[in-house]
Parts: structure tokens; sequence; C-alpha cells
């Protein structure tokens, strides 16, 4: 047992710590605060505490559990709101208000309740398991099975499997180890700071497919994948991460929200919960977790939150389903460890942002990934992390570290949102490193020419971007006309492209084939004109034609109907185009 020697807001000091480990949870002073042990120098233990310091002091016992800071995982998880260190929000807010009180204990997953636990057809008694293999399931959710492994590192021959009614204490196996016997039961625990292990990384070819036309067809993350989303505040973070959790095709969703202000975080814990499965019409929160961190929650729960939130979705990763983890915003996250390291007093690096900010940025990016389980599922974690520089200038070091670490970057842009372009992503400055490792599967799922289609549709775009900055300079007049007709593709492709409302029932969702439908019907527009334009046709008169006012309209076509309705308007694109061509060709 050690002493408090000294008391720094979230950081406590104790001496007589020798026999204790980094990372273990210890019980600070007579209120046995929460707290984890971050620096070790001879027998002094630097604590960051979990809980509010004050009223603490010098001389009050430590205690170490000799155990890292864990989660606990077992049904109940789900549809779940918790702190950065998994006490459930909701159970301490009903015993103690919004304020939460220090010391109120609560187990993050119900004891009482009974989960009806059904054994998978092929787990026999008598047959060798190792840790990760599937046991059996339950049904937590009317969403989602529940499946229950084998703790890592236990190995044997399974000699009970007790299929009923069950508390997540209660022993649903016994495995006899060479060391024994060993009881399994539904609640287990991982630790947070490590990464859970996997048989095999797969790599990224497969689209995490979110319907948002600007992310999948131009900027697309791939399960597994890793995306940023910067931007001031107002500019659609918010939105965007919850167009992710609503439409991606992940079954699982972590997301993790550290607020600016109080009362933001709690518009987030009153509007996510309301957020309907648009498949199913039931409560997203039925496939999610939540962590929820308020500004006047202690900063250390913070740091800690990034940690609980990924080793929940390493947990649902191994039962073999697409988890999306979603970070709002990780550079309140930063700030908190910006503000320990200051407590630490350590040497500040960039803007007082400890030197290690790159790698804490690096390491929590990199146990996203897509990967066989070690009973052989496939399954992933993909993370969306949002970063909110002030005043959205992403040359500070949160932005600059994240940058060099995802593989993509949804840039978005205070103008766009301003002029109500939504969703607000720059298509000249966003970029995803993902486009090539996922070619081969657009080619077999969604068309073979949609690699072509949208490769022309971006250099479409930017060279509108660079005709836009000349109109500035000359004026349109000036401008030939096969540029005039570059700079209407390019507001085509914005307007009944790229522009998607989050709130048009139609809108809100596209599939990647009706997608590639919609890019194709414009670039067919694009194509036709210039041969009309090269034939002798006006601009004017090619601006006019009765057909785009049909494509102005694509994006209310049903996905029933595209195929059908595309070919049509293409068709009459064509016979328009043609005719114009012939009659204003031949007049000259
Ligand atoms: P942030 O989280 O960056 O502060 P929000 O996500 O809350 O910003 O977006 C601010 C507002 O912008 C929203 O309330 C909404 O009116 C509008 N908005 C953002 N994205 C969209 C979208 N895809 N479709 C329609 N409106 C949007």
């Amino acid at each position: 047992m050690g002493r408090i020697s000294r008391i720094a807001g979230p950081l406590v000091v104790a001496s007589d710590m020798r026999s204790c480990s980094m990372y273990d949870v210890v019980h600070v002073g007579n209120a046995k605060l929460i707290g984890e042990i971050i620096q070790l120098k001879a027998d002094n233990a630097y604590i960051q505490v979990y809980e509010d310091t004050s009223g603490i002091r010098p001389g009050e016992p430590v205690v170490s559990e000799g155990a890292p800071l864990s989660v606990a995982l077992a049904p109940g998880l789900l549809t779940s709101i918790y702190d950065g260190v998994q006490r459930p929000l909701r159970i301490i807010m009903e015993k103690s208000g919004a304020f939460i009180k220090r010391g109120i204990e609560a187990d993050a997953i119900n004891r009482e309740k009974r989960w009806r636990f059904v054994a998978e057809k092929d787990v026999k008694k008598g047959m060798h398991v190792t840790g990760g293999a599937v046991l059996g399931y339950v049904q937590e959710t009317p969403l989602i099975k529940h499946y229950i492994m084998v703790p890592a590192g236990v190995s044997g021959v399974l000699t009970e499997i007790k299929q009923g009614e069950h508390r997540v204490t209660d022993t649903i196996a016994t495995v006899k180890t060479k060391g024994g016997e060993v009881n399994v039961a539904m609640l287990q625990h991982r630790a947070v700071r490590i990464a859970s292990p996997v048989k095999d990384k797969l790599a990224a070819d497969v689209p995490l497919v979110t319907g948002q036309r600007v992310i999948d067809t131009f900027f697309p993350i791939a399960k597994g994948g890793v995306a940023a989303i910067p931007g001031p505040f107002g500019s659609g973070k918010t939105v965007t991460l919850h167009n992710i959790a609503k439409f991606a095709d992940s079954e699982i969703i972590v997301y993790i929200g550290c607020g600016e202000r109080g009362n933001e975080m709690t518009d987030v814990l009153t509007e996510f919960p309301e957020l309907k499965d648009p498949r199913t019409g039931r409560p997203i929160m039925e496939r999610t977790v939540m962590i929820a961190n308020t500004s006047n929650m202690p900063v250390a729960a913070r740091e800690a939150s990034i940690y609980t939130g990924i080793t929940i979705a390493e947990y649902f990763r191994d039962m073999g389903y697409n988890v999306a983890l979603l970070a709002d915003s990780t550079s309140r996250w930063a700030e908190a460890m910006r503000e320990i390291s200051a407590r630490l007093e350590e040497m500040p690096g960039e803007e007082g942002y400890p030197a290690y900010l790159p790698k804490r940025i690096a390491e929590f990016y990199e146990r996203a990934g897509r990967a066989i389980s070690l009973n052989g599922k496939t399954g992933s974690v993909s993370v969306v992390g949002a970063v909110s520089p002030q005043g959205g200038d992403t040359s500070e070091p949160v932005s600059q570290a994240t940058l060099r670490v995802v593989k993509v970057f949804w840039a978005l842009s205070e103008p766009l949102a301003r002029s109500s372009h939504y969703p607000a992503i720059d298509w000249l400055s966003s970029y995803s490193l993902y486009t090539k490792s996922l070619a081969h599967w657009y080619a077999a799922n969604v068309g073979e020419g949609f690699t072509k289609s949208r490769d022309e549709a971006m250099m479409l775009l930017q060279k509108e971007g660079e005709l836009k900055s000349i109109v500035q300079l000359v004026g349109e007049d000036a401008l030939p006309d096969n540029e005039k007709l570059t700079l209407e593709v390019g507001r085509m492709i914005r307007e009944y492209f790229l522009r998607q409302s989050a709130f048009d029932e139609f809108d809100m969702y596209t599939s990647m084939k009706k997608q590639h439908m919609m890019l194709d019907t414009i670039l067919e527009f694009s194509k036709s004109a210039g041969s009309a334009l090269a034939a002798g046709a006006s601009i004017e008169g090619i601006n006019g034609i009765k057909a785009k006012a049909k494509i102005s309209r694509i994006k209310e076509v049903s996905e029933e109907s595209i195929a059908k309705e595309a070919a049509e308007i293409r068709r009459g694109i064509n016979d328009e185009l043609n005719a114009l061509a012939k009659e204003e060709g031949e007049s000259k």
C-alpha cells in the first residue's frame, strides 16, 4: 500500500509504490477514487485519477488492484452509454443527477439480468477449444447476436457447456486446461491499452459503403480503414458521423463523444439514441455502444475513453462483425493528454502538446483493420475521427499528426456549408488512398466502368475549379465553348450528384449502383454535348435541352427504377443532342 504525497488536479503522486506496474488500476485516498498509474519513477507512482480529486489529502492510502485498466465485456454492452472508464452513465445519473458524484459504484454490465445462452451446434463436450473460440450466443438485441468466446489464453478440453438462462457472471462452460479447470462466464475483461490479438490482418480491399455519394464515389473508406474529418464548428461533422452510423454497412457502432461544452454533449446523449436504423426501423442504439465525456467530467476519463472505445470495438470485431468506431472529437482527447502531460511536468512539444502526441494518435488508428480473429471469423474495425482545430486551421499539431496516419481525409469546408452545399466535403482538398485497393471490388460489385467514371468526373471537377478562378478574372464570356461546357458539367456534378440532403427520405441514402448510374448519366451528357459542340451545335442550345431537367431530378428516382430511368434519360440526351447538332451544324 502506498501513500499520497502530492495532488495536482487529476494527477496524484504516491510513494511506496515499488511493487506496482505501469497502467495498474489503483484506488486513491479514503474516498477510493479510481485511477491508473501512468508513470513510475523509483518508488513513486504518477496516477491519473478518473474522478474529482478535491478533498483528498497527502498521507491518505493508495491501493493497487494489481491489474491494468480493463473493460467489462458481456451481453448488456449494446444500448449502454458509458463514461471514459466504462461507468454506466444512465445509472449513475439516476443515482446522482447530471453532476456525477464521486465514489458512486455501478457495474458496467448488469449482474442481475438473465440472458438466454444458446450453444453453437458444433460445440460439444470433449472437444478441444482455444482462446477466441465461439461457444454460443445470446440474442442481445433484436438486431445483434452477441457471441460468447473462450477468453484469450485459455486452451483445453471442454468439459461442460450450459445452455439456458444465465447471469453474466454464471459459469456457462468449463475448460480443462493444463493448469486445471477454468470456468468460463459470459462476462470477460480485456485490458484497454493493448490491441487484442488476431490470427491474420487482411488487406483493405472492401469498402465501407455509407450511402453518401461524395464519400462512396470519390473519397471512400475501406472496411477496417481510417479516416479523419476535420472541420470548424457547424460544418457538418456530427451529421456526417450520424449518417455513417445510420447507413454504413457496419453492424456495430461504437460512438465516442468528447464534448466541447457540457450541453453539446447532452445534445449527443439525447439525439443519438433517437436515431433509427433505416433497414429495420429499430433504434440504432440496439447495435451501438456509446461513450460520452462531458466537459465537466474529469479530463483523465476523456483520455481513457478512446482506449475503452477501441477495445470494445475489437471485441465485436472478434465475433465477426464490421464495427465502425466514430470519435467526435479526437481534438478533445488530445487536449486531455496535454493537460495531464502538463501536470506531469513533462517537456512540452508543439503548442504544449506532449512530444508523444503523434505516437499516441498513430497507435490509436493502427488498432483499426480488417482481420481474421482467433476463431477464424472475419471482422473489421473502421475508425472515423473528427478533428476540431481552433478556427478550422489544420496546420495545428493534432490535425497534422492525424493526417500522417489516416488514409482518408474528408475536408469540411466552411464556405460550402455557408452556401448550403451539404455534405460540405470539399472535393478539391479531400482525398482517399483506398481507391486503388478497392478498384477490384468496384469492378466486381458495382460495374466495370465505375473507376473510370469516377476518375473522369474528378478530372472534370478539377478542371472546373481551375476555370472558375480564370472566370473570376476575365468573366465567363471570354471562355471558349468547350470550356463553358466543362463549367456546366462541373456544376451538374456538384448540384445533382455531390449535394445530398441528410434530411430527405429519398436522398439520404444512395446505393453504389445508383451512384454509378447517376454519375454515368451526367457523364453521358458531357460526352454527347462535346460531340454536338464539335459538330457545330451552340452551347446555348446544348444547355437548353429538355433532358437536363430530368438529370437534375435523378436523385429522386427510386432504387428500383433507376436503371430503366437512367437508360431513358441517356437516350433522351442523345436524341436531343444529335438533332441539335444536325440542325445547328447544318445551318452554319
Ligand atoms: P458540426 O458537428 O461540424 O458542428 P453539424 O454536423 O451539427 O456540424 O452540422 C451543422 C448543420 O449543418 C446541421 O444542423 C444541418 O442543418 C446542416 N447539415 C450538415 N450536414 C448536412 C447534410 N448532409 N444535409 C443537410 N444538412 C446538413
